[in-house]
């Protein structure tokens, strides 16, 4: 069996909650890990996997996409004496050697005050040990190349590849919201951000056959399979926007088209999440990225919504949202070139500033209900990375 640590982060400080917190946590990761033969175990505080030979890659994409842990490695276990120790420093300290590391130092911790050595006492004598022990090392207090890490706990754990986790809290402690999903680079993003939050993620996205492509369609399910990785499963509604649109490119004049486009997506979404218990809409708006994103225009588009309506991306620049994208792995995704219906029906001049009673005026003019009810009856849902058990969000 190979075993894996887990530190829990933000969740440690939630006082009487903290035991919901970690049995959401529990169950998350056991879905993850479900099917590998790995079972999990809390002791203290700690959570760690025992994985059978064969399943690190499982085990270790789980660990990848948990919401919830500030770090985890996969850790040596020995006997708590200080020769195993020290034999499980030197372990560790030829492998970041074989990794090509130069120089390392040793963190040590000792919740069990009855072992000889204290942390200060592991740390010299496991480093002296490795120095002897490893040619080539060299110890390094300031600026380490590689960390050994020793904890003496209910048993002595060393590891000299800790990893940093996703952090933020387990996916369904924060309730349940509707990610408004295209296939750019931004909405995927602010469903990661919030499910990073705790926030169950469901998805809807609106297809424009066939002024948009099969293959939009389908790079939108791609999407909502990697964000559904982080975010325990996602429900994904591909709602049909064709005859809308076209009502709207009728019925009003050309400069407003998106951001009544926009109304349109923001009312059938509403209804959606009402149906799907969701209690927000989230999109990927970023303050004035675009026309439709000025503060004028937000304030038209989300001017019939009830629900609370998330914008986690309306401070970050295009810069730091790419970056991101490419940490959570959609990026290569969203760049593919197969254009969003808001691209194609982008007016030449669109209104930058709208006024939000014009804008009501104009969308209830169109007399959209039906259409819209119709749409939302047409669509097709997929389920998207979903595990056999989902949390039940703590709502
Ligand atoms: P993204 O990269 O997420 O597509 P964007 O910068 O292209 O964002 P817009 O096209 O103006 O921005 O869209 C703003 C937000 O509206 C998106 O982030 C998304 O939440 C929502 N949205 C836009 N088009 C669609 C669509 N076809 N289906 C579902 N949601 C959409
Ligand atoms: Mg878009």
């Amino acid at each position: 069996m190979i075993t894996y640590l887990l530190k829990l982060g933000e969740l440690t400080l939630k006082g009487g909650n903290r035991r919901a917190f970690e049995r959401i946590l529990r169950r998350n990761l056991e879905a993850l890990i479900r099917g590998t033969g790995a079972r999990v175990e809390t002791a203290n505080g700690r959570f760690y996997i025992h994985s059978p030979e064969g399943t690190e890659k499982q085990a270790e994409d789980a660990l990848d996409h948990l919401m919830g842990i500030t770090g985890w490695a996969k850790t040596g276990v020995c006997e708590k004496t200080v020769p195993a120790v020290i034999r499980s420093c030197i372990n560790e300290g030829q492998k970041l050697r074989e990794r090509g590391l130069q120089s390392f130092k040793i963190e040590a911790r000792r919740t069990d005050k009855s072992f000889p050595l204290d942390s200060y006492g592991i740390a010299c004598e496991g480093g002296k040990a490795v120095l002897e022990a490893v040619p080539g090392l060299r110890v390094d207090v300031h600026r380490p190349e590689g960390v050994i890490e020793v904890e003496i706990r209910e048993k002595a754990y060393v590891y000299g590849f800790g990893r940093r986790g996703r952090r933020g809290l387990p996916v369904g402690s924060a309730g349940r919201g509707l990610l408004l999903l295209s296939g750019g680079i931004d909405s995927p993003v602010a469903g990661y951000l919030l499910a990073s939050r705790g926030m169950l993620i469901e998805a809807v996205y609106f297809h424009a056959y066939p002024y948009t492509s099969e293959e939009a369609r389908l790079k939108v399910i791609k999407l909502a399979e990697i964000v559904g990785r982080y975010s325990q499963g996602i429900r994904l509604h591909i709602l049909p926007v064709t005859t809308v649109q076209m009502r709207i490119k009728e019925g009003a004049p050309s400069e407003w088209h998106t951001i009544l486009l926009r109304m349109a997506m923001m009312d059938v979404a509403e209804k959606l999440a009402v149906k799907w218990r969701c209690q927000c809409l989230i999109t990927g708006e970023s303050l004035s990225q675009v026309a439709s994103q000025t503060i004028e225009n937000i304030a038209c588009t989300e001017n019939r919504v009830k629900l609370p309506i998330l914008r986690p991306l309306i401070g970050m620049d295009k810069e730091g949202i790419i970056r991101l994208a490419g940490t959570i792995g959609t990026y290569e995704t969203s760049i593919l070139p197969y254009e969003d219906c808001c691209v194609l029906f982008s007016p030449p001049h669109p209104i930058l500033r709208g006024d939000r009673n014009e804008a009501l005026r104009l969308y209830e003019g169109l007399g959209l209900e039906e259409k819209l009810e119709e749409a939302l009856r047409e669509g097709i849902t997929e389920k998207c990375s979903f595990p056999q058990e989902r949390p039940k969000p703590l709502c």
